[in-house]
């Protein structure tokens, strides 16, 4: 009999989660409840210069407002970072990885930005200088971060919503960053090490992430860790094609939850624009018989004025 699947929730408490996040939340809880899978819930707040005060006990109360529950208890991804701080030494001694102690300035001024992307190529400066960060530190008088060593070819991966993909991330990123200068781990590193260590093996969250998804199967490679399985989920955009993510805090599912919007209507659009059929207004359990992932496709969806006005009116 095949293992159950495990997916897992993983918000970074850094702004306020819009309805855009519902949605992958949702469709990701939807995809291993529909199955008999299990789902974790990962706080991914290692980003600590980005962390709002007060924001995971915020983040909770949305996921729960929205009738979103999981197993376990949720999983602070500062807690404990033996497994990367291993990881990083792993890939150090290997030769896999190595201390950068380019500034973030050095390095927009060498490189070009990639076109369409605000991320620019780092062309590998720091390669073979040091061996180990201390050397790197006494040699220089300043902090290094870590950075993977990327060998050029692309990565292909087949994504559950949006089909094959090839990425060459040599030519896009280069070597990128798995420890910042400031000691944190790098989102990259954090969401490879942690989604194995917990048995995750199956992924659904949003399409922005898809460039992503090739730097951390290069990492599981390095690290021998397993792939899991990905399902990317289109954006949500609001009436004038702007990311949710770039807007101020109306869309906010704490501030619909303030205004005493049924978060029932939320689940129901949710559903709805993801091409699973249901009431209008549900809970997430209710969508639970028939739901089909595949169904949701990865193009972006757009929250157009009739159907902001209509949530807005649904009062609880
Ligand atoms: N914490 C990330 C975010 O909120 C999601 C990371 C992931 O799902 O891999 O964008």
């Amino acid at each position: 009999m095949l293992a159950a699947p495990i997916g897992r929730l993983a918000p970074s408490p850094t702004g306020r989660l819009h309805l855009g996040h519902a949605r992958s939340f949702l469709l990701a809880w939807w995809h291993a409840r529909s199955r008999g899978g299990r789902i974790l819930l990962r706080i991914e707040d290692l980003d600590r210069e980005r962390v709002k005060p007060g924001a995971i006990e915020v983040v909770l109360r949305d996921l729960a407002w929205l009738g979103l529950d999981w197993d376990g208890e949720p999983l602070l991804q500062s807690a404990d970072t033996s497994a990367l701080e291993h990881a990083v030494d792993r890939l150090i001694a290997a030769g896999d990885a190595y201390p950068c102690v380019c500034t973030r300035a050095e390095v927009a001024a060498i490189s070009a930005p990639h076109a369409g992307e605000d991320e620019t190529r780092y062309p590998g400066t720091c390669r073979d200088k040091w061996r180990s960060c201390a050397d790197a530190e006494r040699a220089t008088g300043r902090k290094p971060a870590v950075r993977l060593r990327v060998e050029p070819g692309t990565i292909e991966f087949v994504d559950g919503l949006a089909g094959p993909r090839a990425y060459d991330v040599a030519a896009t990123v280069g070597d990128f960053t798995i420890r910042r200068r400031d000691g944190a781990f790098a989102y990259q590193l954090a969401v490879t090490v942690d989604d194995a260590r917990t048995g995750v093996d199956e992924v659904v969250r949003g399409a922005d992430l898809l460039p992503s998804a090739a730097r951390q199967k290069f990492l599981q490679r390095r690290l021998g860790l397993p792939h899991p399985r990905w399902w990317h989920v289109g954006l949500v955009l609001d009436a004038d094609g702007q990311r949710l993510a770039k807007r101020r805090g109306d869309l906010a599912l704490t501030t619909l939850r303030e205004a005493g919007i049924d978060p029932r209507a939320v689940v129901a659009w949710a559903a709805r624009v993801s091409r699973q059929p249901c009431e209008e207004r549900v809970t997430p359990g209710d969508v639970l018989p028939g739901f089909q992932i595949e169904r949701a496709g990865c193009e972006p969806v757009v929250l157009d004025r009739e159907a902001l006005d209509r949530l807005l009116a649904a009062r609880a």
